[in-house]
């Protein structure tokens, strides 16, 4: 066996961007986690070939100093742990501190952004992890993130990567998401020059829905908005008509984050029984509020199952409230 060495930082680098950039959408998941940390009440996504040509991320969130700016690219640099007891007492997506040097790895990178209280922003260009150059840049409050060339020095992954349309598909979903889970922040996702979705962030949790589904969906569905058990259930479900061939637009959010659940999927079928076709899945948006002590969300960043303490309470309080609201 050869010696022991310590990786050179360049190719631990693209080894952790291994794991957290998979995709386009995985790197618009990161950048939009960021804008939503910062604040942002209003964010647009612009994506052209399915991210492989351009992903840009433009919010109008705190923005970060010149000297932050520069910092952020760094592994582990982050503002939103100072301590490992933050771990435990997280409210922002985002504490690992990998996720820029991580996309910086592998792609070409602009940043562009300004705080309130400088008079100028400042442009940092971050190519495969190298920043090349740093300058005075006039710009709005807030930040942009320019993402080219992804993978250009990881042909492997490259070539990997799906169709175009395929590729702007994983973003749509995320989209949809990020939408139902924040109805306070305007999203605008725009994907070959054509706005898909566009939310007005206006806080109502039906504008949200309006936006992803439109009009006449969200006419027919049913609001849901009760509480047993300690836990707090509000949003939509459609059923008949507006039940779905799969249960990809079945939607929960635990504590404003999305996620899967088949305890939560289950319990609103079983609530929804005879009143979607066979083979149909009832279409949900519900948001539950809920103690944080009694769910275990796994604080990864990629995770998307949950643990509820108690699963037999959670289905059985899920099922009454929804069954309640199609009753109405
Ligand atoms: P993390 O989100 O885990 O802290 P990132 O690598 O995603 O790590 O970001 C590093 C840091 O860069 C963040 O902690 C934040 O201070 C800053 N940052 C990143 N994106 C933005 C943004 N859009 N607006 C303001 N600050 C940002
Ligand atoms: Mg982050």
């Amino acid at each position: 066996m050869p010696d022991i060495q310590c990786l050179p930082s360049h190719v631990a680098d693209l080894i952790a961007a291994g794991e957290v950039v998979e995709r386009p959408a995985s790197v618009a998941k990161e950048l939009l986690e960021n804008a939503i940390d910062a604040g942002a009440t209003s964010v647009k996504v612009n994506f052209r070939d399915g991210g492989k040509d351009l992903i840009q991320i433009v919010d109008d969130g705190c923005g970060m100093s010149p000297i932050d700016a520069r910092m952020a690219f760094d592994r582990h640099a982050t503002s939103k742990i100072t301590s490992v007891d933050d771990i435990y007492a997280l409210n922002t997506f985002g504490f690992r501190g990998e996720a820029l040097a991580s996309i910086a790895a592998v792609a070409h990178v602009t940043c562009t952004t300004r705080t309130k209280a400088d008079q100028s922003g400042i442009k940092v260009q971050n190519n495969g992890g190298t920043i090349e150059s740093i300058e005075e840049a006039a710009c709005p409050e807030g930040t942009t993130f320019v993402v080219r060339d992804l993978f250009f020095n990881t042909p492997v992954r490259l070539k990997f990567l799906k169709k175009p349309v395929t590729e702007a598909g994983y973003v749509s979903d995320l989209m949809m998401r990020l939408i139902l889970s924040r109805p306070d922040v305007s999203f605008r996702y725009i994907s070959q020059g054509k706005t898909l979705y566009h939310s007005a962030g206006d806080g109502k949790l039906s504008s949200a829905v309006f936006s992803i589904y439109g009009r006449e969906m969200l006419r027919s569905m049913h609001e849901v908005d009760g509480h047993q058990a300690g836990l707090i259930l509000k949003g939509f479900v459609g059923v008949g008509e507006s039940g779905r061939g799969s249960r990809n637009h079945q939607s929960f959010f635990i504590n404003g984050r999305y996620m899967k659940s088949s305890i939560l999927s289950a319990a609103v079928e079983a609530a929804c029984r005879e009143r979607v076709l066979s083979g149909k899945y009832p279409t949900c948006v519900l948001h539950l509020t809920m103690p944080y002590d009694t769910v275990d969300v796994n604080v990864h960043p990629n995770k998307l199952e949950v643990r509820f303490q108690n699963e037999a309470a959670v289905a059985e309080a899920v099922e009454a409230i929804v069954a309640d609201a199609l009753a109405d």
